[in-house]
């Protein structure tokens, strides 16, 4: 039975996709998402709804589930030499302030959330990609990595920072800015010494070690350390997982406070994940028939505490768009038009971030500390809010309620 609804191919089932699917379908178009892994990945750590994002899920309804969910963090404390608490940031109450958003859930979790939300209304494909792509005036062709060739209205690319859809697209035009800073995120068992304040500790070398509560009973940890900007490529981490332990083993060593349970934890973990951190910087965010969506388009970083925001609020925007106008092309400048502004200023980080959190001499570390010490009293307090609180309202959402 043919239809005369749209067909749309979305790549990539994590925040964007799921989210891009949701809409899509309320607004009457055909989704199908494509998943390289072979089921969906629930690893991860705590991600921040905040301001408009935390708008566009009130408005999918989920902002409940998300509340149900979330981590329980209380707040962010910094963690001296001696293991004393040096500093601390009590969580934000407000849609979009503080170190630690209100609404806080895993990335794995909320990814969760939106597939089962859209499950009923989308085809969902794991273990495939898109390997080909040709745009003429009447759809797009694609070829799938298993083979199969297929007619679709329209493309968008929600596949991460790593996008390989994007680069199909646009070859190596978008500028992928490495922040010097790499990041192994991994699930640990909770101790009775254990506490729900995100705790962040600093060793010389420019390292870092943290602590976060989940709501599953175990321990998110990272472990981050600063890197020769030139010369990482940003991005997911390329390297074998017993390579990545056994670097990690050997830059944290000697890192003092809990780090060595941090790495007895990772040799047992199954969900560990290393990126370089960085942003994406592509001068469009379409051509032809393909769009770019979530971290694909505009990754702000982990850093930022902005990529889910964006990637909820920029699926919100470019199916509203595309629901509002005929003709996709005007969609895609209405889309980048919005959400352009956004953006630029979610990437634009506070002065010295990431490094200015990961100081490599002890002198510097005394010196972050007692910033930081100094931000967390009740007098400069509002100095350390406009630290942590990311620009999460800069836009002025539309309204697409009557389109479906
Ligand atoms: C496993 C994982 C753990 C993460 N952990 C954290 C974290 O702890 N803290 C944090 O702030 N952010 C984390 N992120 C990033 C965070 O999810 C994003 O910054 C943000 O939510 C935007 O999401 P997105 O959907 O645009 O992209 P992403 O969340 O990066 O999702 C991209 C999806 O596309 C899939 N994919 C990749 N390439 C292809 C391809 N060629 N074809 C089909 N599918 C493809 C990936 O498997 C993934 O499911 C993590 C991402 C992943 C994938």
């Amino acid at each position: 039975m043919s239809t005369d609804r749209k067909r749309v191919l979305i790549s990539g089932a994590s925040i964007a996709g799921p989210a891009l699917a949701y809409w899509l379908h309320r607004y009457g178009y055909d989704t199908t998402i494509v998943e390289r892994a072979p089921e969906l990945r629930t690893g991860g750590q705590n991600v921040d709804v905040r301001g408009a994002g935390r708008e566009v899920s009130r408005r999918m309804g989920i902002e409940d589930d998300i509340r149900a969910a979330t981590t329980g963090e209380v707040g962010t404390r910094f963690i001296g030499r001696s293991g004393s608490v040096i500093a601390e940031f009590p969580a934000g109450t407000s849609d979009s302030g503080g170190a630690t958003a209100e609404l806080e859930i895993l990335r794995g979790d909320l990814a969760q959330l939106l597939v089962s939300r859209t499950t009923d209304t989308t085809e969902y494909r794991f273990g495939d990609r898109i390997t080909g792509i040709a745009g003429d005036g009447d759809g797009v062709t694609v070829q799938f990595e298993r083979g199969t060739e297929e007619r679709f209205d329209l493309v968008v690319a929600a596949d991460g920072i790593g996008s390989s859809t994007r680069r199909l697209v646009f070859g190596d035009e978008p500028q992928i800015r490495s922040l010097g800073l790499e990041t192994s995120y991994a699930t640990i068992p909770r101790t009775a010494a254990d506490d729900d304040w995100w705790r962040w500790y600093n060793a010389p070398g420019g390292r870092s070690v943290t602590l976060r509560p989940d709501p599953h009973g175990t321990i998110r940890a990272t472990l981050s350390f600063v890197t020769d900007r030139t010369r990482e490529r940003a991005g997911s981490e390329r390297r074998t997982i017993e390579e990545q332990r056994r670097r990690l083993r050997t830059v944290f060593a000697d890192a003092g406070w809990e780090a060595g349970r941090v790495l007895a934890g990772i040799d047992a973990a199954d969900d560990l994940y290393s990126e370089s951190i960085g942003q994406v910087r592509a001068p469009r965010w379409s051509d032809g028939r393909v769009a770019l969506v979530g971290d694909a388009a505009y990754c702000a970083s982990p850093v930022s505490g902005m990529g889910t925001s964006l990637s909820l609020t920029g699926a919100y925007v470019l199916a509203g768009e595309l629901a509002a106008h005929v003709d996709h092309r005007d969609a895609f400048r209405g889309y980048e038009r919005i959400m352009r502004p956004y953006v630029t200023q979610a990437q634009q980080l506070p002065p010295g971030v990431p490094r200015v959190a990961n100081p490599k001499s002890r002198l510097g570390i005394a010196a972050f500390g007692a910033a930081v010490r100094v931000a967390s009293t009740p007098v400069i307090g509002r100095l350390g809010d406009r630290f942590f609180t990311p620009p999460a309202d800069a836009i002025d959402l539309p309204d697409y309620a009557h389109l479906g």
